[in-house]
């Protein structure tokens, strides 16, 4: 049985009052918070072993390099990946994105080839395509987003074609809910020749995820929204394909021998981490990725989705409440807006109420023009948040609609 009162001792922060009440924690999709695992994995680490990694043979350069590449195998294992070499780290999930269409992008794409995403993207798998579109003479393509927020799979068919070199979307949208049917979507990359990357950001912290049944070519996420660290993320890519791409960022490390006019590069992963990296913040990634092991990630799902449906249900019972995704099939993220309210204003007013959660356009413009708004409101859940604090939310919206319709 999921026990989310034993989960929730193990984040310290959960125990915090905002404004004289009990902290209600509800934007995990913008980052999620830390285990006491998490923390003091971090404070051990710089306590006992820190040093830079891979130069040095004394003792804490050994025991700091075994620490970084363990968390390599176990982020890799966590994903389903069978090589970890093919585990690399980066900030996160916006540079693993760059790292892609630098790396990858700028070799292969030319003019006349098309790379599809969807109306849906985060501005961080949208802009770098469009960065690297402009440089090669590449055309972006968008699979739309359906009326009920999930994606028009028949003209997605029509879209992905000979031209196609790579398919881009995210898993689960930070916005709608939706869980997007990546696996469909690598299968018709894959006949059309093209690679398939998953915006994982939203999914790998929430669902089993495992990327050969997925089949994609590449996965990328961010470590703090998965109760890791800021300043560590990682991009997963079949190892094939980092050996032929070109680095990213050059400078140590992601070496092999350097002459004054030219170098050649290290093995991979070492060849996309170039200078020092956010080695803690790695160490600690491994160390979320075992704490959500050990809950086990059906379990994790089944807790988001049985409180998801119930949020989204209670939330529909909201008067004249607009709640955008689908129904069904969904992750904890609600999106929503209320007549007459700015979503700011609301989720300032829930915040006396020490009520977190997030407003605005949520790094997708283009999503918000779709569905014909240019900010919404958003209450994430995660692995601690519980039913009572999804009645806070809407007892707190149920004040706010008062405040607002009071006669000033
Ligand atoms: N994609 C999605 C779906 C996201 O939700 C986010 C974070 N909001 C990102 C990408 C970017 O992640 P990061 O800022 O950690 O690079």
């Amino acid at each position: 049985m999921y026990d989310v009162l034993k989960v929730r001792r193990d984040f310290p922060i959960l125990e915090r009052e905002v404004n004289g009440r009990p902290l209600v924690y509800l934007d995990n999709a913008a980052t999620s918070q830390k285990p006491l695992q998490v923390i003091r994995t971090l404070s051990r680490y710089y306590e006992r072993h820190n040093a830079n990694i891979h130069r040095g043979v004394h003792r804490l350069a050994e025991e700091a390099t075994g620490l970084y590449e363990e968390a390599r195998g176990k982020v890799a294992r966590f994903i389903g990946a069978p090589d970890p070499r093919g585990l690399v780290f980066t900030r996160g999930t916006t540079e693993s994105i760059n790292l892609v269409a630098h790396a990858w992008g700028r070799k292969n794409l030319r003019e006349g080839d098309e790379v599809v995403l969807t109306e849906a993207e985060h501005h961080s798998n949208l802009v770098p395509w469009q960065l690297a579109a402009r440089d090669t003479g590449a055309r972006l393509r968008f699979i739309p987003v359906l009326d009920d927020g999930t994606l028009d799979m028949e003209a997605a068919e029509h879209l992905i074609g000979p031209r196609t070199r790579l398919v881009g979307c995210v898993h689960a949208s930070n916005v709608l809910g939706t869980v997007n049917p990546v696996e469909r979507l690598a299968e018709l990359a894959h006949e059309a020749g093209a690679l398939m990357l998953v915006d994982g950001a939203q999914s790998a912290p929430h669902l089993p995820v495992d990327v050969t049944s997925l089949g994609c070519d590449f996965f990328a996420a961010s470590g703090h929204k998965m109760l890791g660290p800021t300043g560590v993320g990682f991009l997963w890519a079949r190892p094939e394909l980092l050996e032929e791409m070109e680095p990213f960022l050059g400078g140590g490390e992601m070496i092999r021998e350097v002459r004054l006019e030219r170098s050649t590069w290290n093995e991979i992963p070492y060849k996309f981490e170039a200078g020092t990296m956010n080695i803690a913040q790695a160490i600690g990634l491994g160390a979320a990725v075992d704490y959500l092991g050990s809950l086990g990630m059906e379990s994790v799902r089944e807790h988001e989705r049985r409180l998801g449906a119930y949020a989204y249900r209670r939330l529909a019972g909201v008067e004249g409440i607009t709640l955008y995704g689908p129904a069904e099939n969904r992750t904890g993220v609600v999106a929503f807006n209320l007549p007459e309210v700015h979503p700011h204003d609301l989720s300032q007013l829930l915040d006396q109420e020490g009520v977190a959660i997030r407003s605005g356009h949520h790094c997708c413009q283009p999503l918000m023009r779709r569905l014909g708004v240019v900010a919404t409101a958003r209450a994430s859940l995660y692995l601690y948040n519980t039913e009572e604090e999804v009645e806070a939310l809407v007892e707190a919206i149920a004040r706010a609609r008062e405040f607002f319709e009071a006669p000033a």
